[in-house]
């Protein structure tokens, strides 16, 4: 596949807010934050999306979770509750094509997500 941003992050070859780090994985804040608590937990292999993950991606993939429950720990908000996301492709919201969890806490949190009437260009 070919380079996203996200491997850019990973190489520290552009600057991005990381809160986490381990030989798997790599947590930073969104950019663009859509709830007070805003951040993306990725592999550090480059995955496309969802239908891309093999049988041998399965540990990382689940690793994953256990990263976002972790900081959720941490950070002091996991028994308050949060939300996390994965999109996948153009009808799901997908935009960087290297699959990420997005950790969505601080505020209660709206669903469902679908909109009657949006269009996706
Ligand atoms: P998605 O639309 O599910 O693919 O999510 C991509 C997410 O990456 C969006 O929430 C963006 O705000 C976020 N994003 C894009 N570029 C950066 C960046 N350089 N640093 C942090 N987050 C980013």
């Amino acid at each position: 596949m070919s380079e996203t941003i996200f491997t850019k992050i990973i190489n520290r070859e552009i600057p991005a807010d990381i809160i986490y780090e381990d030989d798997l994985a790599i947590a930073f804040n969104d950019i663009n934050p859509q709830a007070p608590v805003h951040f993306l937990v990725i592999p550090k292999k480059p995955i496309a999306t969802i239908n891309d993950i093999a049988e041998e991606d399965r540990e990382v993939v689940g690793h994953l979770h256990f990263v976002a429950a972790k900081i959720a720990n941490e950070k002091g908000f996991a028994e308050e509750g949060f939300r996390v996301v994965m999109n996948c492709n153009k009808f799901g919201g997908q935009t960087v094509y290297h699959i990420h969890l997005h950790v969505l806490a601080g505020k209660p949190l709206g669903w469902p997500p679908y909109q009657e009437g949006l269009k996706i260009e």
